[in-house]
């Protein structure tokens, strides 16, 4: 299981378990744990809602690629104080911040891809080359 999982990750870990709980159960819990304060809701832009155990505040980075969440504990400025309120009136309590890019998985397999890509066009050329002749 990841550190941020979805409600649906949480609920296949705690199927086996308690194999008759529904996925329903699950959600009820995790509002009640968010509402608690002992688990932080993240508003990511991923196709689910993932949850953090970690409440203490921190940002986060998600992969374009496999979605897959990390944390971000050192963002080099507090939009906080970012003078937001001058421009609209609001009293700011908050922000979130997702960064976005490819997790080191992705990277690799990105270059994998990039040399075959390379590998194929080079082909591409003697091949056209030798039609020539
Ligand atoms: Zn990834
Ligand atoms: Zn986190």
């Amino acid at each position: 299981m990841t550190s941020h999982p979805t409600a649906s990750d949480l609920y296949e870990v705690v199927r086996m378990q308690l194999p008759r709980i529904s996925l329903g159960t699950v959600y009820r819990n995790l509002d009640q744990l968010v509402e608690a304060g002992e688990v932080r809701r993240l508003h990511t832009t991923g196709r689910e809602t993932r949850f953090d155990g970690d409440i203490k505040k921190h940002d986060h980075v998600r992969c374009l690629r496999c979605g897959s969440v990390a944390d971000v504990h050192h963002t080099p400025f507090d939009f906080t104080n970012a003078g937001i309120h001058d421009s609209n009136g609001f009293e700011i309590h908050g922000y979130n911040l997702e960064f976005t890019g490819l997790c080191p998985q992705c990277q690799h397999v990105q270059s994998e891809q990039d040399s075959i890509h390379s590998i194929e066009t080079k082909n591409t050329k003697i091949n056209r080359g030798k039609g020539r002749q």
